[in-house]
């Protein structure tokens, strides 16, 4: 922990630096007044000791390096306690913090189940999409929609030989196992049945449907935590003789394995299109130690975005692909793929961020969707990432007027599709 004086004066310096981003002041005002719709969070119910924000909570993992913006002495903290709790320090001192987390304690104990609406006030956001293994206590539609897990569904067999690649694997595909048997047992399954086909009619298309029935807008894959984005056309022979040979035990080989998973990919992203629910897909260069950041290239889902019968499904590169940003860019040539900018709002600057906004509002904004990632204390990150995300428009916005590429007025129109109207067309949400 820096000491005290340390931390003040950079809470000064960041004040002064955001001062300073060039931001037209009357765009600046119009953005803060968007509701903004948040396309990606881990929001938790009002119940204490909530565990069912992540089907992969990173948690588990071996300690890796935290992104600056992420440490507990982020200067930039002090203003978002300040909005949220009146907190009335200029310094994050250990007892200053201590005393911040009685307070918090006590505001969400007073406001129970109206906690999580009163925060989307806080924030500035009218509809927050939680990605969840189930929703709960304080977490009801039109505020918040369900986006549900479908990994799991894509790993039937034993993952004996893809646990042993790695620590962060051997942590996580177990977590996958588990959330199988639990979408098994809704559905009164006690067994796998025997073959792949009895497997998508009893168990994948009956869990999608149950999922879309309960309120689901989307489905995600987190899938670049266990294996690459490659989802490469699969033999659908193949897969049957994979499935019916090992689901009473046994590991397949890794490459038998992988067909049968890309089959499953593609065979869940039709059936979900198909019910109305867009499919998200983690794409970032992280987290863990252990993390494919290679595996998880937007660009290796073209295959999959290419296939003809998935057109009536739409996809989200959630996080906008990160480091990958012109690839996932790039991908929204495709007419159902989209991008949100979760987890960058709280990982990178606004001044890192604005430019990259940039260069996708110049060519598909309507493809652009404003998202935070806010998880774990998420009431702190949902405001540290919309705050992020209202900067870095200004800031790009701001510079395409100055340019004459657009006009005040397309700017304004600009910042509303992103923050608002482009999420509610792809889930309508009927919000103007
Ligand atoms: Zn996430």
């Amino acid at each position: 922990m820096m000491n005290r004086v340390a931390v003040a004066l950079l809470a000064a310096l960041s004040g002064t630096a955001g001062a300073q981003l060039p931001v037209d002041s009357a765009l600046a005002a119009f953005i803060g007044r968007i509701r903004a719709v948040d396309n990606h969070s881990h929001v938790n119910t009002a119940v204490p000791r909530d565990s069912e924000f992540d089907a992969l909570p990173l948690d588990g993992l071996l300690p890796s390096p935290t992104p600056v913006r992420l440490r507990p002495d982020n200067p930039e903290l002090i203003g978002v306690y300040r909005t949220l709790y009146d907190y009335p320090y200029a310094d994050l001192s250990d007892a200053h913090l201590t005393e911040l987390r009685a307070t918090m304690v006590r505001v969400q104990r007073e406001r129970g189940t109206s906690f999580p609406e009163w925060l989307l006030d806080k924030a500035g956001i009218e509809v927050m999409l939680a990605n969840r293994i189930a929703m709960g206590p304080g977490l009801a539609p039109p505020r918040f929609r369900w986006v549900s897990y479908v990994d799991a569904l894509m790993l039937p067999l034993a993952t004996t030989a893809e646990r042993a690649a790695t620590p962060d694997y051997a942590a996580l595909y177990p977590l996958e196992d588990r959330l199988l048997r639990r979408y098994m047992k809704d559905l009164g399954l006690a067994r796998l049945p025997a073959t792949l086909d009895a497997y998508l009619r009893t168990v994948v298309t009956p869990t999608l449907e149950r999922q879309r029935r309960e309120g689901c807008v989307a489905v995600k894959f987190e899938i670049a935590y266990l294996r690459a984005l490659d989802f490469d056309a699969a033999s659908r022979a193949a897969a049957n003789v994979t499935y019916a040979r090992y689901v009473a035990g046994g590991a397949p080989p890794r490459g038998e394995y992988r067909n049968l998973e890309n089959f499953l990919f593609r065979y869940i992203a039709r059936e979900s299109g198909r019910l109305g629910m867009a499919v998200h897909i983690h794409s970032f260069e992280g987290g863990g130690g252990y993390y494919s950041i290679a595996g998880s290239d937007p660009l290796l889902l073209e295959p999959a975005f290419n296939d003809s019968s998935l057109r009536r499904t739409n996809f989200v590169i959630v996080h906008g692909g990160g480091m990958y940003a012109a690839h996932a860019g790039a991908l929204l040539s495709k007419p159902n793929v989209y991008l949100d900018i979760s987890a960058m709002t709280i990982v990178y600057s606004a001044a890192t961020l604005a430019p990259i906004l940039r260069s996708w509002l110049e060519q598909y904004p309507e493809k652009v969707l404003f998202g935070t990632d806010a998880w774990g204390t998420w009431d702190v990150y949902a405001v540290l990432g919309t705050e992020t995300a209202r900067r870095a428009l200004g800031v790009a916005l701001t510079a395409m007027m100055r340019d004459g590429d657009v006009t005040r007025e397309r700017a304004q129109e600009l910042a509303t599709m992103v923050l608002r109207t482009n999420a509610s067309g792809l889930y309508d949400l009927h919000l103007r």
